[in-house]
Protein backbone atom coordinates (compact mmCIF):
# COMPACT_ATOMS: atom_id res chain seq x y z
CA UNK A 1 0.00 0.00 0.00
CA UNK A 2 1.70 3.50 -0.62
CA UNK A 3 1.53 5.93 2.56
CA UNK A 4 1.76 8.89 0.04
CA UNK A 5 -1.12 8.55 -1.83
CA UNK A 6 -3.75 6.71 0.49
CA UNK A 7 -4.96 8.53 3.06
CA UNK A 8 -3.70 7.35 7.07
CA UNK A 9 -6.64 6.05 9.35
CA UNK A 10 -6.51 8.63 11.55
CA UNK A 11 -6.59 11.15 8.18
CA UNK A 12 -9.59 9.49 7.18
CA UNK A 13 -11.28 9.77 10.11
CA UNK A 14 -10.75 13.32 10.10
CA UNK A 15 -11.69 14.01 6.66
CA UNK A 16 -15.07 11.85 7.65
CA UNK A 17 -15.59 13.79 10.79
CA UNK A 18 -14.94 17.56 8.52
CA UNK A 19 -17.61 15.53 5.62
CA UNK A 20 -20.17 15.08 8.84
CA UNK A 21 -19.86 18.25 10.03
CA UNK A 22 -20.35 19.78 6.95
CA UNK A 23 -23.56 18.18 5.91
CA UNK A 24 -25.04 18.91 9.53
CA UNK A 25 -23.50 22.63 8.64
CA UNK A 26 -25.41 22.33 5.28
CA UNK A 27 -28.90 20.48 7.23
CA UNK A 28 -28.85 23.60 9.45
CA UNK A 29 -29.41 26.17 6.90
CA UNK A 30 -32.23 24.41 5.35
CA UNK A 31 -36.12 24.78 6.12
CA UNK A 32 -37.71 21.72 8.14
CA UNK A 33 -39.51 21.06 5.13
CA UNK A 34 -36.37 21.14 2.86
CA UNK A 35 -34.71 18.85 5.56
CA UNK A 36 -37.44 16.62 5.37
CA UNK A 37 -37.27 16.35 1.66
CA UNK A 38 -33.07 15.97 1.47
CA UNK A 39 -33.92 13.40 3.78
CA UNK A 40 -36.67 11.89 2.03
CA UNK A 41 -34.94 12.07 -0.89
CA UNK A 42 -31.88 9.94 0.57
CA UNK A 43 -34.55 7.02 2.09
CA UNK A 44 -36.01 6.74 -1.54
CA UNK A 45 -32.26 6.43 -3.09
CA UNK A 46 -31.39 3.97 -0.65
CA UNK A 47 -34.83 2.31 -1.41
CA UNK A 48 -34.30 2.59 -5.25
CA UNK A 49 -30.96 0.68 -4.35
CA UNK A 50 -32.54 -2.35 -2.74
CA UNK A 51 -35.07 -2.35 -5.29
CA UNK A 52 -32.57 -2.61 -8.74
CA UNK A 53 -30.69 -5.10 -6.16
CA UNK A 54 -33.20 -7.27 -5.76
CA UNK A 55 -34.36 -7.07 -9.97
CA UNK A 56 -30.75 -7.92 -10.51
CA UNK A 57 -31.38 -10.79 -8.49
CA UNK A 58 -34.48 -11.43 -10.39
CA UNK A 59 -33.27 -11.55 -13.71
CA UNK A 60 -30.30 -13.43 -12.91
CA UNK A 61 -32.41 -16.56 -11.54
CA UNK A 62 -34.67 -16.33 -14.68
CA UNK A 63 -31.57 -15.90 -16.67
CA UNK A 64 -30.11 -19.62 -15.02
CA UNK A 65 -33.70 -20.81 -15.35
CA UNK A 66 -34.39 -19.87 -18.99
CA UNK A 67 -30.80 -21.75 -19.37
CA UNK A 68 -32.79 -24.78 -18.68
CA UNK A 69 -32.99 -27.36 -21.39
CA UNK A 70 -36.61 -26.82 -22.71
CA UNK A 71 -38.75 -28.33 -25.53
CA UNK A 72 -40.18 -25.76 -26.55
CA UNK A 73 -41.03 -25.18 -30.15
CA UNK A 74 -41.82 -22.30 -32.46
CA UNK A 75 -43.64 -22.04 -35.33
CA UNK A 76 -40.96 -20.34 -37.66
CA UNK A 77 -43.64 -18.65 -39.80
CA UNK A 78 -45.55 -16.98 -37.16
CA UNK A 79 -43.34 -17.96 -33.82
CA UNK A 80 -46.43 -19.07 -32.00
CA UNK A 81 -45.20 -21.41 -29.47
CA UNK A 82 -46.58 -24.70 -30.97
CA UNK A 83 -46.56 -28.52 -29.07
CA UNK A 84 -45.70 -32.03 -30.68
CA UNK A 85 -47.97 -31.57 -33.69
CA UNK A 86 -46.64 -31.69 -37.45
CA UNK A 87 -48.75 -28.41 -38.43
CA UNK A 88 -48.89 -25.20 -36.83
CA UNK A 89 -52.01 -25.03 -34.91
CA UNK A 90 -52.10 -21.27 -35.15
CA UNK A 91 -51.35 -20.42 -38.47
CA UNK A 92 -51.16 -24.40 -39.87
CA UNK A 93 -47.75 -23.88 -41.54
CA UNK A 94 -46.21 -27.44 -41.59
CA UNK A 95 -43.88 -28.07 -38.66
CA UNK A 96 -40.32 -29.56 -39.56
CA UNK A 97 -38.90 -31.81 -37.05
ZN1 LIG B 1 -47.64 -20.84 -37.11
Amino acid sequence: MDSRTMPSPEELEKMLEKAKKEAEAALAKLTPEQRAEAEMRAKKLMEEDAAAMRELVESASKLSAGAAPKAARECPHCLAPVGSGRVCEYCGSPLED
